[in-house]
């Protein structure tokens, strides 16, 4: 019934809407937000009058600022659990920083269970289902988790990231080229298995407290780097001895936002290219995938590579685009959900 379910979602490319909503300190409330349909957004532009100002755009779905994390991950569901079928599927969460891509993927500081995001429920999904399904098959589910930073791809879950706000540990780690579709991308990261709720609950707090380590610090940090969470799953079919693999990768990337060159130099003018080369390599593959292209540049930053046996061929994608409504972040939305249109 699940492998049904994927079958029928259409092509290999979805792409969601959500938008924050406003926050309660937040003093102005003035929004871009014009219509916010089942599957269409209509923006407005503050700059124009009338019709003039007015622009749609398409989505397989939209989510209204009053929405659930529980709603959002009901419409996310079907992808999650087709990787116990051996697909291959990866979440990305784009938009400017602040605009809630980690509120979506992780939920917010000290959540409570029900404020809990993707991440928690893919992984606790997952790992009901396997150990509650009845069938031959048994599953054993493994995860890891990897930042890249200025292009270099660190394992979160091992080092103690932050000394004075430098690394403890520059090592970074390689990504295997042309890596055999069940292998691993990055074979160095640590793996940890995930066998009880229990063991999703702790991971799921190693990830809250290396947020919250060196806070202000962290936070401007993470915005500027993608952190990717993969999630392998093998299945082994106890009667005919037969395997099957699938990994999920839920990436939470770094803030879209355009940075004024003439305003940055150094270390932030750096970081500010690496992650704008990153990130169009990413639409450039994803753009290539939804053209059927026979060339798709997976070569062009770590984050594609790192991905490459998970993008494109069976494997499924899904963009979720975040928007900040405010006024004020007219201009980034605007390029946000151009981003969207052309991947879509
Ligand atoms: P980003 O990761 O894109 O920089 P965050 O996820 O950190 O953005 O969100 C910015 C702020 O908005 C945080 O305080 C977060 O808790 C809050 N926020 C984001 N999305 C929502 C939402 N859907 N509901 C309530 N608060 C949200
Ligand atoms: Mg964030």
């Amino acid at each position: 019934k699940l492998f049904n379910e994927v079958q029928e979602l259409k092509g290999n490319i979805r792409v969601y809407c959500r938008l924050r909503p406003f926050l309660p300190g937040q003093k102005e409330k003035q929004s871009i937000v014009e219509h916010i349909g089942e599957n269409d957004l209509v923006v407005a532009n503050p700059a124009k009058q009338g019709k003039e100002a007015l622009r749609t755009f398409k989505f397989n779905k939209v989510f209204g600022p009053t929405s659930t994390q529980a709603g959002v991950y009901a419409d996310i569901q079907a992808f999650i659990r087709s990787v116990l079928d051996g697909f291959n599927v990866c979440i990305f969460a784009y938009g400017q920083t602040g605009s809630g891509k980690t509120y979506t993927m992780s939920g917010p500081n000290n959540a409570s269970i029900e404020d809990l995001g993707v991440n928690y429920r893919a992984l606790n999904d997952l790992f009901s289902i396997s150990t509650n399904r009845k069938s031959s098959i048994v599953y054993e589910i493994g995860v890891q988790v990897i930042e890249i930073y200025n292009e270099q791809v660190r394992d979160l879950l091992t080092h103690v990231m932050f000394l004075n706000d430098d690394f403890l540990d520059l090592h970074t780690l390689g990504i295997l080229n042309n890596a055999q579709p069940n292998g691993l991308a990055v074979p160095d990261a640590t793996m940890q298995p995930v066998k009880t709720t229990e063991d999703v609950i702790k991971l799921m707090d190693i990830g809250l407290k290396n947020r919250a380590k060196g806070s202000t610090a962290m936070n401007e940090r993470s915005s500027r780097s993608h952190s990717v969470v993969s999630i392998h799953v093998r299945g082994t079919d106890k009667k005919s001895g037969s395997s099957l693999h699938g990994n999920l990768h839920l990436v939470d990337l770094a803030g879209s936002e355009r940075i004024d060159r003439s305003e940055v130099t150094g270390d932030r003018l750096k970081e500010a290219q690496h992650i704008n080369k990153s990130l169009s390599a990413l639409g450039d593959v994803i753009f290539s995938l939804s053209q059927k292209s026979s060339h798709v540049p997976y070569r062009n930053s770590k984050l594609t590579q790192l991905l490459q046996t998970s993008l494109g061929g069976q494997a499924k994608t899904l963009m979720l685009v975040q928007i900040n409504s405010d006024v004020k972040s007219f201009s980034e939305s605007l390029s946000t959900l151009k981003f969207a249109e052309r991947v879509s």
